[in-house]
């Protein structure tokens, strides 16, 4: 273990965020670790070469393999998790299917939430589908439900909390009790809490896995994923599966989320403070029919919320008093706020999940989880609170207008 590895175990997180990982040495003594735009490395001589192909020597070879600015990353991430080992990937989706690929034959069986991001639920329910692996999505609120689910040939358990696009809360802890001794590795997709807010390891959790996309880099100009877990797994995902899928993440990218992570801590704060204002106003709105928020003493499992979580998070799910065509004019309205998907950014988003981020679902899916045509989700950003709430306001009130007048 590294000397810098060492030091970093015994500090907080938002500590962590900014010194944790094996930094690269910058011979010029740069604050800031080098990138290493790099995609080969040379080596001194052809015996170097060859030992460094056959794993007895450490090094660099090729960037697909491996990367000092990409390693840096991992070792960061880890750290947050409480994880040995991590591998960055090229996406979320890379980090999913990567992971899935290592762990998972032709004929294994895979349980899934039934609230899962849009993709996930495609490349589950159809991709692999293709290769012979049976993915069975149900409802884990219920913990029993795992008991009675899995099998001998149940590889893991798939989760997402809170998860896409109600906010549903799973109680991680509860399902890996439910799970006994089961061979099967809990998998936990942390990207709406990032290990600041959650720590799904201290809660049973084998696997976790983010889309780096959103809060971990947290400036909406990267596309990228990384998983943790134990050394064994990881190395296995790395050079088999991402490093033959290729699916590796470019070392810009990496530099670019490290340096994201240094405000991870702060942007979270007041990324949390954001949401909880932007619930308090839509709860007083005569046009807001539901809201879906964690943080609200009546969303389904709220109690895990300071336990489980540190804090209720940032995206919030709601639907309006209108059809679909109301929906889609509030959103045509909004002037700051920016219709996009994605979550974790600066900048403040919002979507409508039956056509956008869940439309990979059948429209019977859809029905049976809940995603009605007028279900609009939006991740609160960094901006100053009351330009956020005035802009949901005024387009909120355009839309009113709009209807008294067609009425
Ligand atoms: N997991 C969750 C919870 C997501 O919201 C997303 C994307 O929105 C993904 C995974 C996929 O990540 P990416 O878009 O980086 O591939």
């Amino acid at each position: 273990m590294s000397e810098g590895k060492q030091s970093t175990e015994h500090q907080q997180l938002a500590t962590q965020v900014i010194h944790g990982g094996k930094a690269p040495q910058d011979p010029e003594g740069a604050l800031v670790a080098p990138l290493y735009q790099t995609s080969t490395f040379k080596f001194s001589h052809a015996d170097q070469g060859s030992a460094r192909f056959a794993g007895e020597e450490p090094g660099y070879i090729y960037s697909r393999l491996g990367n000092p600015t990409i390693t840096q990353l991992e070792t960061r991430v880890a750290g947050l998790e409480g994880f040995p080992a991590a591998a960055a990937s090229a996406t979320g989706m890379g980090a999913i299917a990567a992971t899935t690929m290592a762990l998972v034959r032709s004929g294994d069986h895979v349980l899934v939430s039934d609230a899962i991001y849009g993709c996930s639920f495609a490349l589950f329910s159809e991709l692999f589908e293709r290769f012979g692996i049976e993915a069975e999505f149900i409802d884990m609120a219920d913990p029993d439900q795992i008991t009675a689910h899995l099998r001998d040939n149940t590889r893991f358990v798939f989760i997402e909390t809170p998860a896409n696009p109600h906010l549903k809360l799973l109680d991680i802890a509860a399902i890996k009790t439910a799970m006994g001794s089961s061979a099967a590795k809990l998998i936990v997709d942390n990207t709406f809490m990032t290990p600041l807010l959650q720590q799904p390891k201290s809660l049973g959790a084998d696997i976790v896995i983010h889309s780096a996309t959103k809060f971990l880099n947290g400036h909406g100009d990267v596309v990228a994923g990384i998983v943790c877990g134990d050394e064994e797994t990881i190395a296995d995902i790395k050079m088999t599966t991402l490093k033959d899928m290729g699916a590796t993440m470019s070392p810009h990218d990496a530099w670019l989320i490290l340096r994201g992570l240094k405000t991870l801590d702060v942007r979270m704060q007041r990324h949390c403070d954001n949401a909880e204002k932007v619930v308090s106003f839509l709860q007083q709105h005569e046009r807001v029919k539901k809201i879906y928020y964690p943080g609200l003493a009546n969303h389904p499992k709220h109690d895990l919320v300071g336990s489980q979580m540190q804090r209720a998070g940032a995206v919030i799910a709601f639907e309006l008093h209108s059809d679909e065509s109301g929906a889609r004019a509030f959103l045509d309205a909004l002037d700051m706020i920016a219709l996009a998907v994605s979550l974790g950014d600066a900048e403040t988003l919002i979507q409508h999940p039956a056509s956008m981020t869940h439309s990979p679902y059948t429209p019977e899916a859809r029905q049976a989880a809940g995603i009605s045509d007028t279900l609009l989700r939006i991740a609160v950003g960094l901006e100053d609170a009351n330009d956020i709430i005035a802009d949901l306001k005024q387009a909120l009130d355009s839309v009113a207008s709009r209807w008294r007048d067609s009425a």
